[in-house]
């Protein structure tokens, strides 16, 4: 399956708009209350192909990470107008396609939502104490610095290559991105309440898959791993969920384990869907993760974000900079990398497919 990034947030939308409409599928839309950075409108669009009553339903997100959206979005557009989710349907199994889940990180190019929200770290139950990083307390001001001169990169990077001397690099990335709860313009922020787009998902969950009892969810990931590879990250291991993807897809990693392009999170979207859905459902949720660029450059990106967003301009002279570099480091502009990201989509989907039938 041949994919095509789009150039925008809002022409992503109005391909995945177009392309739904054409196969017939059901749609949504939920309006974001905020704007694009030309004024766009934005929303969570979903659509819906397949039986009223499924025994299964295969659900695909893009944009959980906002800038992350442009390769999620190419992938679930481009198996409409190929018909894939058209054949999945015919075969019985209900697909349901969530575009831009954070629609504002995907418009502003950033990965993180309007409140500066990851949204795989946004799952957790506020009510109960929140999560502990001490490795970020410890790099906190140093990974987003008050000023982005040359010298303050140099210097900060310096200190969080020495944390990465001291304690390794694993320890490293899982301070960085293991989730914080404490810096609001920091990194990998959780949030101190649930999202918007997690009340959104929540109601497509209950609209959509409250009374199916096979339940398959991708989550359509970049920035983390090898140039074009798609890792699939699984659900806990050992887990029945573990087992039946295991046996759907081969190969899976599991998030903080050395085999992982990803360190140990808490509250990601896939595991709060399980908690929203009844208690007998059978669900298998992976996550792909698409490599682009090394980690040094893709932090180096995120970082440079953050400080526009906390201390600089987002719609100033520092900003298409910045924004350039992000998108490269989420969403590249190159042939092969696509050509490899909607060939494993299209195998990934398929798989998951065949499984929710067999
Ligand atoms: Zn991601």
């Amino acid at each position: 399956m041949e994919i095509r990034l789009p150039g925008s947030y809002g022409e992503g939308a109005d391909r995945f708009r177009t392309a739904a409409e054409k196969a017939g599928a059901e749609t949504e839309r939920h309006d974001h209350a905020l704007f694009g950075p030309d004024g766009d409108v934005l929303a969570i669009d979903v659509a819906r192909v397949g039986p009223a009553t499924p025994r299964a339903t295969l659900v695909a997100l893009s944009g959980t990470h906002g800038v992350e959206g442009f390769a999620g979005s190419a992938c679930q557009t481009a198996w409409l107008e190929t018909g894939g989710a058209d054949r999945a349907a015919i075969a019985g199994v209900a697909v349901v396609l969530v575009h831009a889940l954070n629609p504002y990180g995907f418009a502003w190019i950033r990965r993180v939502n309007e409140d500066n929200v990851d949204l795989n770290r946004n799952g957790i139950d506020f009510a109960g104490s929140l999560p502990e990083n001490p490795g970020y307390e410890e790099l906190a001001d140093v990974l987003v610095p008050e000023r982005w001169d040359q010298e303050t990169q140099d210097v900060t990077t310096e200190r969080i290559l020495d944390f990465a001397g001291r304690h390794g690099f694993p320890a490293l990335q899982a301070a960085i991105s293991g989730g914080q709860y404490r810096h609001p313009a920091g990194l990998f922020y959780g949030g101190r309440a649930p999202s918007w787009s997690h009340g959104v998902l929540r109601g497509v969950v209950e609209r959509h898959l409250a009374a199916v009892p096979r339940v398959a969810v991708v989550d359509l990931h970049t920035g983390l791993g090898p140039f074009g590879v798609g890792e699939l990250l699984g659900p806990r291991p050992g887990s029945p969920a573990w087992e039946r993807a295991r046996a759907w897809y081969g190969e899976l990693t599991t998030p903080g384990e050395a085999d992982s392009v990803s360190a140990a999170i808490s509250g990601d979207v896939l595991d709060v869907i399980g908690r929203w859905l009844p208690g007998d459902t059978e669900y298998t949720e992976i996550a792909i993760e698409w490599g682009t660029l090394d980690m040094v450059e893709v932090l180096q990106a995120l970082r440079a974000d953050a400080w526009l967003h906390a201390y600089g301009d987002p719609t100033g002279r520092d900003a298409p900079a910045i924004k350039t570099v992000l998108r490269a480091a989420f969403a590249p502009d190159d042939d092969d990398w696509g050509r490899l990201v909607g060939v494993r989509y299209e195998q990934v989907v398929g798989q998951a497919v065949a499984g929710l039938l067999g």
